[in-house]
């Protein structure tokens, strides 16, 4: 058994010591001597009687108060705090100089040293219960777990000594059942100390380079790859929730000219105090400020809609612009940044790369009107609604005075069209049941036929010789509209069509274009 625990310490603090790199200050040389003192105790502890007590107690017990301060050193190296020596060290001294005094009086030495032992791993599992939420991964529980089974293992001596036990019981040199339990449990937590600092070393070194592996080495930014990720996974996240997702596109102006007159440090330079500003403006707890290459950046707003996100890239534009970071070759005289913004709105963009290209796009119309500017991809604003589109296209419909023909009459009645139109268009937008729609629309096409008769009467007095053609084009109109009017009624049309048809067709085409052929027959004599 002796044997057993000295050959796999011997080996475990072989290994540990030949991983340990004193430049990671992850604790590991402390770890390893920790364990070769273990070791060398139990070498001690071996020779009893064949070497003289002091070795054999008083130094092998030192030794292995010893290696449990190395083990809490090694902790607190770890996680880089400072270690309380005070505390961690005077139990050795306290061992050492109690143990000589108490060399033949075998109970209470193992009941003193099992309680100092107990106590200096205590110490340990408490500041790992304090560090818990700072270390990802498994290796703490190994850690903690051989560090308990000692605990324990020393409380079962303690009370075994406590309660009379006989030397030859308590003694590690004579068979039984407590020797047996103490070399098992020495070999078990050593085994789960050895694997624990391994485990807990590699997996900060995980975490260290999965950081590494996600950063951009000159701005601190996110890289490429994650922003690739987080877009995927935030594209995802939008798409299932309904909600929007904006990018901001950002490129410094004009900064090959920086390069080239302050030099290319100065241009590294530049670039992380931008990246600063950048960061700064990924304010919420999803947002992510990514390095896209070179110098342009990207800025993910999840949950922000095109107008919200235009709000964030004009601030970021002018906190660039407010660094003051003399360019003397811009315009502005100092440092300044195009961005082009794009959102995702109702699945306006098929994948993520279409966003990216549409802020993209935007970027490039912000350089190409001037630079240090703002533009949205125009596919970033909600769809319209088919009565909204009509809207939209009615605005620029508003009567101007270059749609006048020169007749009093036929110019009021298109300008009355005209706002009959929109009243109806706004009637609709009113939420009005079909029924009532479909009465305002029979009388809409009522009074465009109306219009139509006088129409046809005043140009064929005018002597218009396309009258009884342009007579046809007033028929097939109406005939075509009181055919989709019906169609709406019946439920087989939507409304946005029916509306698409009497605004433009009947109003907006047929009275600007075609109408202005007979405008050159109704001007009054001069
Ligand atoms: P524009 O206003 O149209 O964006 O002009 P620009 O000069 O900024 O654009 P262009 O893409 O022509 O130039 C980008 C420059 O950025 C060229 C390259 O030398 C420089 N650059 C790219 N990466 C780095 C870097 O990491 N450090 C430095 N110092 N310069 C970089
Ligand atoms: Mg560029
Ligand atoms: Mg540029």
């Amino acid at each position: 058994m002796f044997l057993a625990i000295i050959l796999v310490g011997t080996v475990l603090s072989l290994s540990v010591g030949a991983v340990a790199d004193r430049s990671q200050r992850d604790g590991m040389p402390f770890w390893a001597a920790g364990l070769a003192l273990h070791t060398l105790a139990y070498i001690l502890f071996s020779l009893r009687g064949q070497i003289p007590d002091f070795y054999s107690i008083v130094l092998a017990n030192t030794l292995l108060s010893c290696a449990l301060a190395a083990f809490t050193e090694g902790l607190y190296s770890f996680y880089q705090s400072r270690a309380p020596r005070k505390l961690i060290w005077f139990p050795v001294a306290f061992i050492f100089l109690n143990f000589l005094t108490l060399l033949d009086q075998i109970n209470a030495r193992i009941i003193l040293g099992s309680l100092v032992f107990m106590l200096q791993c205590l110490l340990t599992l408490r500041f790992m219960w304090h560090k818990r939420r700072q270390t990802a991964g498994r290796g703490k529980y190994f850690l903690a777990a051989g560090i308990t089974v000692m605990t324990a293992l020393l409380s079962l001596r303690a009370a075994g000594a406590a309660s009379g036990g006989a030397a030859a019981m308590l003694s590690l040199t004579q068979p039984s059942l407590m020797q047996t339990l103490t070399f098992l449990g020495a070999l078990t937590s050593l085994l789960l100390l050895a694997i624990g600092f391994v485990l807990m070393s590699k997996e900060r070194a995980d975490e260290l380079n999965q950081i590494l592996a996600t950063r951009d080495g000159l701005t601190g930014l996110a890289n490429r790859r994650r922003l690739n990720n987080v877009l995927a996974s935030e594209w995802a996240r939008a798409n299932r929730s309904d909600l929007s997702l904006g990018l901001i596109m950002i490129d410094i102006d004009q900064f090959k000219d920086y390069n080239d007159q302050y030099g290319h440090q100065a241009g590294d330079e530049c670039l992380q105090s931008v990246a600063l500003a950048i960061q700064s403006a990924a304010q919420r707890a999803g947002d992510l400020a990514a390095r896209y290459g070179g110098e342009e950046f990207v800025l993910i707003l999840p949950d922000a809609d095109a107008g919200a996100a235009q709000r964030v890239a004009e601030s970021l534009r002018k906190s660039i612009e407010s660094l003051g970071l003399e360019h003397v070759r811009s315009p502005a005289g100092r440092v300044t940044a195009s961005l082009g913004v794009a959102a995702l709105t109702d699945g306006c963009f098929n994948n993520p790369e279409a966003l990216l290209r549409a802020a993209d796009a935007a970027l490039y119309r912000a350089k190409h009107d001037g630079r240090n500017q703002v533009q949205v991809a125009p596919e970033s604003f909600p769809p319209v609604t088919a009565g909204e589109k009509i809207i939209a296209k009615l605005v620029q419909l508003v009567w101007r005075p270059a749609y006048e023909g020169g007749n009093a009459h036929i110019d009021a009645q298109h300008r009355e069209l005209f706002r009959d139109v929109n009243a109806l268009l706004n009637a609709m937008l009113s939420g009005l049941e079909t029924d009532k729609v479909a009465a305002l629309v029979q009388a809409f096409i009522a009074d465009v036929a109306q219009h139509f008769q006088d129409e046809e009467a005043i140009i064929s007095d005018a002597g218009y010789p396309g009258s009884a053609a342009h007579a046809a084009q007033h028929r097939a109109l109406i005939e075509k509209a009181t055919t989709l009017a019906d169609h709406f009624r019946a439920g087989t049309l939507s409304l946005g069509e029916l509306f698409e048809y009497l605004a433009h067709d009947v109003v907006a085409r047929h009275m600007l274009i075609a109408d202005r052929e007979f405008f050159p027959y109704l001007q009054p004599p001069s």
